[in-house]
């Protein structure tokens, strides 16, 4: 049972922060990303209390949703898709997804409304920001959110949720609290001017590395991988 000790260590940690820097635990949703995970795996990460899964591929999401979803697993998952995303996968990903947190350019934005459109529903998403341009190959830059999010949030079919970024992979976590520092500030602007119709409550940020750097920096909401499926250095 490897998986549900490595979950309550995460829990742990999360709510250690949490009393530092006066958060509440119960606010900071944890998504146990599962990319390249077994469904047995992931069924042991489910029996342990995990409710929301992260996928990085379109078809292998697909298949383990078909696998778990008619499951006494399946009921009471949130699925969110957090790697980049193609734009001919976008019609397979706006069936399952709950929330995609890689809008990363316009065409994607408008296909993601499309399809959606199709099925009558409103897709929650992040807005992806490279917080670092040496690192991420993908997301906006900081510099042009404000006119993004102004135009995402004219796209019928989609509601923006919030941020997220990808921190470049550090020695030292502290190398990556300015990055996270970064995405917290442009959500505090975008939420100040007004430009979403409700204020944007989502920053997903923090990985197995520095997951709590980005809760000291506000995340709500962490991705962990290798912390919940192979557990701690
Ligand atoms: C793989 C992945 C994660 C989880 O990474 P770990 O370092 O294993 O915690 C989080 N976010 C994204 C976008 C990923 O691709």
């Amino acid at each position: 049972m490897k998986i549900k000790e490595n979950i309550a260590e995460v829990k742990r940690r999360i709510f250690l922060t949490c009393t530092k820097i006066n958060c509440d635990p119960r606010t900071i949703t944890l998504v146990a990303v599962s990319k390249g995970r077994s469904i047995d795996e992931i069924k042991q990460a489910i029996e342990a209390g995990i409710t929301h899964l992260g996928e990085n591929r379109v078809q292998e999401a697909v298949i383990k949703y078909a696998a778990l979803r008619n499951t006494e697993y399946g009921i009471r998952i949130n699925w969110h898709m957090v790697g980049h995303l193609q734009t001919n996968k976008v019609k397979d990903a706006v069936k399952i997804f709950d929330l995609i947190h890689s809008i990363d350019s316009l065409p994607l934005a408008k296909e993601v409304d499309k399809q959606a459109n199709k099925l009558n529903k409103i897709q929650d998403v992040l807005i992806e920001i490279k917080t670092s341009p040496e690192i991420s190959k993908f997301g906006f830059n900081p510099e042009q959110i404000i006119e993004v999010i102004k135009e995402i949030s004219g796209f019928k079919n989609i509601n923006i949720k919030g941020l997220m970024t990808i921190a470049p992979r550090v020695d030292d976590p502290e190398q990556a609290r300015p990055y996270f520092r970064r995405l917290r500030g442009l959500l505090e602007e975008i939420n100040t001017k007004g430009i979403t119709q409700q204020a944007m409550r989502i920053l997903s940020m923090g990985m197995t590395e520095d997951f709590e750097v980005a809760l000291e920096e506000g995340a709500n909401m962490l991705r962990l991988g290798r912390a919940i499926f192979e557990g701690q250095k």
